[in-house]
């Protein structure tokens, strides 16, 4: 043991004798921080949501679908299947989507973008899910298919907020939007990426969901501004399981988000140890929601990346409990929805 006077050793203070050790008064005399409240047990459980990506291959299908199955005993409020970089996954989106109305007890919301498509293209797409009972769109301006500026499609729905209102005019879809806490890489400023927030809710959104974040006291600085804006639909908080550090990394520079450098201290040296990763990821993620919990935010939308296990743990830590579905696992929702 040290005995060299730094912070981790004994030490001689003024008036203490020589070889006296100070670990225990370096404690005491530590700042105190007062711990997250102890879970009120009356209190509801949050409205979950949970996102998924549509499956590339056969075995990337059967993950997503255990990872459906197991989600689904949580009874969220809806899932939602993204739709790829440039339209890339329009099929596959809609494939996911579809089945799983036909197939399970969940409520499914079809990601939809601007990118690549004329109005008249979007608007059959969207009377598509319509007519196959899909009630629910994430709306979203989506990215220039390769590196560079995006540019709208001609005769395409320029951004997000012209999107939502085409939407509406296809039929009643319940709509969410995008949000961005850290405010969105291209907007020249956090008040004109406010003011497209407003935009879209006022096109007919009825919430946001957030880019993930790793600052809860950003995020709750941003639901100030967008109270004062006169926003009143929730936006709620996207939460992100990380797991693989590096890939976070580069996600992040995409999109605008920052990585606090205490994360990248949690995986250091971890790159070839995923058990560890995985366990440090679920602590992670169970202070991020819990602090929020605590701070009143009662509604998740969590990305899964199409894998079950710390969705399904940051949800039970949440007060979540499987509960037998009351929807039909078949498709006669969807007729009943169409007829
Ligand atoms: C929850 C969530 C889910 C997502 N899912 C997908 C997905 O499935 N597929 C996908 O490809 N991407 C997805 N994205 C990423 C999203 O497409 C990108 O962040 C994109 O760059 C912006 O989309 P948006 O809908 O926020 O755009 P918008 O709300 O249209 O705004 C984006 C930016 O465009 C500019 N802008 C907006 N309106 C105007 C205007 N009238 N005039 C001038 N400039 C304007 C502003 O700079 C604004 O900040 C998702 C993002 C989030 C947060």
């Amino acid at each position: 043991m040290a005995r060299d006077g730094t912070a981790n050793g004994t030490t001689d203070g003024p008036n203490m004798p020589p070889g006296t050790d100070r670990r225990l008064e370096r404690w005491v005399t530590g700042p105190r921080v007062a711990g997250l409240p102890v879970p009120d047990l009356a209190q509801k459980p949050p409205l979950l949501s949970f996102e998924f990506f549509p499956p590339r291959s056969a075995a990337m299908e059967a993950q997503l679908w255990a990872c459906v199955r197991r989600l689904e005993t949580l009874r969220p409020r809806f899932v939602s299947v993204t739709y790829g970089a440039g339209g890339t996954t329009r099929e596959r989106t809609h494939a996911t989507v579809t089945r799983l109305a036909r197939e399970t007890s969940l409520v499914p919301a079809a990601h939809l973008t601007c990118v690549g498509a004329t109005r008249d293209e979007v608007d059959a797409v969207a009377r598509d899910y319509w007519q196959a009972g899909i009630r629910h769109i994430v709306a979203l301006r989506g990215d220039a298919p390769t590196a560079g500026p995006y540019v709208p499609h001609p005769g395409g729905y320029d951004f997000a907020a012209d999107l939502v209102a085409g939407l509406k005019r296809v039929a009643d879809f319940d709509i969410s939007v995008a949000a961005y806490p850290e405010t969105h890489p291209t907007a020249p400023s956090p008040k004109a990426d406010l003011d497209t927030l407003k935009r879209k809710i006022d096109a007919g959104a009825s919430r946001a969901i957030t880019q993930f974040f790793f600052d809860t006291s950003v995020y709750l600085r941003f639901l100030d501004r967008c109270h004062a804006a006169g926003i009143t639909v929730p936006i709620v908080p996207g939460i992100l399981p990380v797991t693989n550090f590096a890939q976070l990394t580069r996600f992040a520079a995409q999109c605008g988000a920052s990585v606090p450098a205490w994360l990248g201290h949690l995986f250091e040296g971890l790159d070839e140890d995923a058990e560890t990763r995985r366990l440090v990821a679920a602590v992670v993620a169970a202070e991020q929601v819990r602090l929020l919990q605590a701070n009143g935010v009662d509604e998740f939308h969590v990305y899964t990346l199409n894998r079950a296990d710390l969705a399904y743990a940051i949800a039970h830590i949440l007060g979540v409990r499987p509960r037998p579905a009351t929807r039909p696992a078949t498709g006669a929702a969807t007729r009943a929805a169409t007829d």
